[in-house]
This record gives structure tokens, sequence and C-alpha cells, in this order.
């Protein structure tokens, strides 16, 4: 009896995944394996069925598929403590964050109106090369996922506003106008912040200067700087640990451990520890890895 029910099971169990394995109905398509997690799938391991299978996605554009996992992992909320309360208004929707500014930093600098707390003479920039204007309220919009992922591919940046610094002004690339990039001469004109005015305000394009009257900004340390328009946070040239992270990719990106992170290992930026023009190093030159969204 026992021999007979447990033949009957096997029939009827190889009758089930007979039906199933029959079952003609469905378009089977190419599943690539995406063991880190991060959307992109694995081109070199692929497997065909109907329905999507667990740890499979619908893409084979991930060149290196054996990394971190990244499960969708979340921004540490704890950075957006760094940001100037003066300037900068942080709104948390659902699975959206909403970083919102008037572009005023608060640091003191040279293009500040002689009228201000804020204004000094010139420390670091030479008053002939400072571009006209004075810092004034603007408004900066910036709406990112709260757990940005990598994107298919890597986006440029554009001109304008790439991100928002922790002092609420904008973050540039190392373009001053449509392909002019930043010369020497330009920069020698930027306040010890790394700044200064163009048509739409207030922005960086540098790390700021090592000088005494710097007491905030990020000099070769481990400071948040800002958040770039894919979401990601970008910090200073050092990880949280002090040293000089060395498995950084393209972008200056990697997966670890931030000063908020509060141990969890997310992706984030550094500033590239490299000179650009002279002895001045670039905040972000290079690709975003995320989706950028718009900086309004
Ligand atoms: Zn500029
Ligand atoms: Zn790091």
């Amino acid at each position: 009896m026992k021999y007979l029910s447990f033949s009957l099971l096997l029939i009827v169990g190889v009758a089930l995944s007979l039906t199933s394995c029959k079952d003609g109905n469905c378009t089977e398509t190419l599943w690539y394996q995406d063991a880190d997690n991060d959307g992109l799938g694995n081109p070199d391991v692929s497997q065909l069925a109907c329905e999507q299978p667990s740890g499979f996605v619908n893409n084979d554009t991930d060149d290196d598929d054996s990394g971190e996992i990244e499960p969708g992992i979340l921004t540490p909320v704890a950075a957006f403590d760094e940001f100037n309360p003066d300037a900068v208004t942080i709104s948390f929707d659902g699975d959206q964050i909403t970083i919102e500014s008037n572009g005023i930093p608060n640091h003191t600098s040279p293009y500040y109106q002689e009228s201000s707390s804020y204004y000094i003479d010139p420390v670091v920039a030479v008053s002939a090369q400072m571009s006209p204007g004075k810092i004034g309220s603007r408004s900066y919009s910036l709406t990112v996922s709260n757990a940005p992922k990598h994107a298919a591919n890597s986006s440029v940046t554009g001109l304008g506003a790439i991100g928002i610094s922790v002092t609420g002004a904008p973050i540039f690339n190392d373009e001053e106008g449509p392909n002019i990039s930043l010369s020497e001469n330009v920069a020698s004109g930027f306040d010890y912040a790394g700044g200064h005015m163009g048509p739409t305000g207030y922005h960086y394009h540098l790390e700021s200067a090592d000088v005494e009257e710097n007491t905030s900004l990020s000099f070769d340390d481990e400071k948040l700087v800002g958040i770039l328009q894919d979401g990601f946070l970008l910090y200073g040239r050092r990880d949280y640990d002090g040293s000089y992270p060395t498995d950084l990719d393209e972008s200056g990106g990697h997966f670890g451990i931030t000063p908020h992170s509060n141990g969890a290992e997310v992706y984030h930026y550094h500033i590239i520890n490299e000179f650009y023009i002279g002895s001045y190093i670039l905040l972000f030159g290079v690709d975003l890895q995320g989706t950028p969204n718009a900086i309004m």
C-alpha cells in the first residue's frame, strides 16, 4: 500500500510537470542574471523562461555583475542633517526626497554684497578675475529617489547645476560655457570656496581652498559636499576612515561606508583626488552613474 501510494504520487507529479512543460502558450524570453541586484544583467549568464526568474532581469548591460549587492539601498537620511538649514529645505515623500534651496551659502565670500555679514575681502580670488555679480537669492529644486540605482548607461553632465551642495549653493561641472572648459584664468577669480558668480548665480566648480577663513567646507577630508542630480551623495577626497579610496570607478564612485550610513555600504561619489588645472581640484567633472533628475 505504501509502495502504491508512492507510485501514484510519482505519476501525478510527473503528469503535472509534463503539463507545465507542454504549456506552449507562453513566449520564452532570455533573462540575464543580476547577481549584484543593481537592475543590470550579466550578458554571460542567461536562461530562457516565460516568467522572470528570481535574480534575473531582462537587461544584459552589466559589465561587472560581481560587485557588491545593491538591494535598493536607501540614501542615508543622516546626510541631510549636513545641509545648511537657512538655505535648504529637505522634504521626504514616499520614496522621493526633494531638496530645495535659495542658493545662499553659509560661508564668507567676496562675492557677497559688502553690506552682508558674510562679506570678506578676497582671500585667494584674484580681484581682476572675479566674475561680475553678487550673491543673491535664487531657487533650486531637485527631486531624487531615496534609493537611487545605477543606470544602464552613464550620463554626461550639462551646463548649470548638476547638484546641490550642503551650503545650499549649486555644484557645477568643469564647464564655464557650451564646450568651454574652465580655464586657469577663470578659476583664479574663484573664492576660497571654489565658487564664483555666473549668469544664474553663485556656484561651485572646485574643491575649496585650505585657508584659515575656510571653517566649514570640505578640503581633503571625508566631509559631505552635496547631492548630485542622480541622487547619489558626493563626499570629499577621503573615505570615512581618513584613507583615500582606491577602488573608485571612472566617476569617482564606489560602494562603501560613509560618515552617515551607519556602517551600511551605499554607493557614493568622492571628489577625485587629481589636479585639474594647476593645483585646482574639480568637485565633479565626470559622468553620472545614475539617472539624472532635472534641477529646476
Ligand atoms: Zn562657473
Ligand atoms: Zn567612500
